[in-house]
């Protein structure tokens, strides 16, 4: 009997929407499976647990102007195989209330935690104010959650005098601690988006700050594990529980560099690295605050999506991973030759791509933000004479980027503005079509956030920073520290702060706001303030 995912999600909906004939199927269809028990078929526990069950902590994110998606998992004992729980199902109850200390409860409801789903729960509540907090927590048999805050949209159709938001990418557990995020913490921001590199794939190495339990993760249980080390983090867990966050994945939720079904050592057939890559997409959905329309099929999962922030910005959250093309000139760095100019290199791909583009047309936001992966600026990294950008990134794909950016000049989006994780540095470029011709109109904006720790303590400029300047007219900042960016929009101007630490070997690392850029609504580009 084949067991679809759609259908599960169906059947583990929380009270009231509950469809018996759903979980009926879905229980027959457990029952073929021999890593079940009997007991769990159609049966639900509520069970005394030895150990928090609730050490991953919880989440939310994905808001609309009615709704919000929390999420937990359960895992006892969180870097065993199955996080310690038993292969059940465990009935979990929420509850999301008007205030902090959850007297006056809202809405509530209970959902079933399943070992197929490495007992992660997605509650989708629906039928909530718009632009408003609220604050939620879950129990499980006699443990409770931390109550965590979260937050809906304003309405498509309002105006909105500001949002605050905080960006954040590539989070490698063991080159350092998550400082930054115990500073986010204390911003009051509405949402997160995360870029990408929420874990690392490689095995533990000794010497380093922390070290990541096993080897390089290839299999669903470890993916499973690692997303539990990480998630394992305190601050990482407080700001989760903060306001809701947007993610999206880069490669290092799969594997470093992998270019759609093509692994990073391209010898792999691509139908061993799919098997691969499903699992770690199931790991990421089971460990990410995402709604059912990301729930996996295979190794397929549908990841880029839309919020609107009333009239005042709209972002649209890419994926430039899943349906990518091979990386032209597989040696990582060169100039932008024929390969990486050929008109059929994607990182899109042709659906995401036409998606984009009507979302774009339709859009009737100030801002509009394409929240994604790798830098756009095309940024010559040789110092001398000769020239060098990485394939990995969006010179890598020439042709595509180009169209992106003709198409933002040709149907005058408004204010586009790029966010960008990966680098594990600070940037902000003014985009062109050609970004090599500076005697050309700037038509959009990048931010580049830096990581909150991989690569280490960082340092504010590179070696070599000067020259590398001077050729590139587009940089209008760089920083190599570690951190994360606040971005403060209004109807007249988006404000990025760099919020930098200067280390994240030890705690207690101060944040400073290194620089501030402005971009004026009307006029693309970033001004120093
Ligand atoms: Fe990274
Ligand atoms: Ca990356």
């Amino acid at each position: 009997m084949t067991f679809d995912l759609a259908q599960l999600n169906e059947a583990i909906r929380y009270e009231g929407g509950i469809s018996r004939r759903l979980f009926l199927a879905y229980a027959a269809s457990l029952s073929a499976l021999p890593w079940i028990g009997a007991r769990a078929v159609g049966q639900t526990r509520r069970a005394a647990f030895s150990n928090d069950p609730f050490r991953l902590g919880v989440a939310s994110g994905d808001p609309t102007d009615t709704g919000v998606l929390l999420w937990t998992r359960l895992a006892p004992q969180p870097l065993e195989p199955n996080g310690g729980i038993a292969p059940e199902n465990f009935e979990v109850a929420w509850e999301l209330a008007a205030d902090e200390s959850m007297n006056r409860v809202l809405q509530r409801g209970t959902a079933v935690a399943t070992p197929q789903l490495a007992h992660s729960l997605h509650v989708e509540v629906n039928g909530l104010d718009p632009n408003h907090w609220y604050w939620y927590r879950f129990r499980a048999g006699d443990a409770e959650s931390p109550i965590a805050r979260t937050r809906t949209l304003p309405t498509a159709e309002s105006s909105p005098p500001e949002l605050r938001f905080a960006v954040a990418s590539c989070q490698h557990y063991e080159a350092g601690l998550y400082t930054a995020y115990q500073h986010m913490a204390e911003e009051n921001v509405d949402l997160v988006f995360h870029l990408g590199d929420y874990i690392y794939e490689y095995g533990g190495e000794d010497n380093r700050v922390r070290k990541h339990a096993g080897g390089e993760i290839m299999s669903l249980a470890d993916y499973r594990v690692r997303h539990s080390q990480y998630r394992s983090d305190p601050l990482l867990q407080a700001m989760h529980a903060r306001c809701p966050w947007f993610v999206t994945w880069d490669d290092h939720e799969v594997e470093n560099n992998y270019a759609g079904e093509v692994a990073e050592d391209e010898r792999v057939d691509p139908a061993t690295f799919l098997v691969r890559r499903a699992a770690a997409y199931q790991a990421y959905y089971e460990n990410m605050p995402l709604r059912k329309t990301s729930l996996p099929h295979g190794p397929d999962l549908q990841l880029y999506r839309r919020a609107r922030f009333g009239r005042l910005a709209q972002f649209n959250i890419l994926d430039t991973r899943q349906y990518r093309t091979n990386q032209p000139n597989r040696d990582g760095i060169c100039d932008i030759n024929a390969a990486a100019s050929a008109p059929e290199n994607t990182m899109l791909g042709a659906t995401q791509r036409r998606w984009i583009e009507s979302s774009l047309l339709a859009s009737p936001a100030t801002w509009n933000v394409l929240a994604q992966q790798v830098m756009m600026g095309e940024v010559d990294v040789e110092p001398d004479e000769s020239r060098r950008f990485f394939m990995d990134q969006w010179p890598g794909y020439l042709r595509e980027r180009q169209r992106l950016i003709k198409f933002l000049a040709d149907h005058q989006v408004k204010n586009p503005v790029v966010l960008t994780g990966d680098y594990h540095a600070n940037w902000v470029n003014n985009l062109r079509f050609d970004d090599r011709r500076s005697d050309t109109p700037v038509v959009a904006t990048e931010f580049v956030g830096t990581s909150i720790s991989s690569e280490g303590n960082g340092a504010r400029f590179p070696k070599d920073w000067q020259a590398i300047l001077a050729k590139n007219p587009c940089v209008r900042f760089f920083n190599g520290e570690r951190g994360y960016v606040r971005c403060t929009v209004t109807p007249h101007e988006w404000r990025s702060d760099f919020r930098t630490i200067p280390y994240v070997s030890r705690p207690g690392a101060p944040v400073v706001t290194r620089a501030t850029y402005v971009v004026e609504s009307g006029r693309p580009g970033a001004e120093l303030t």
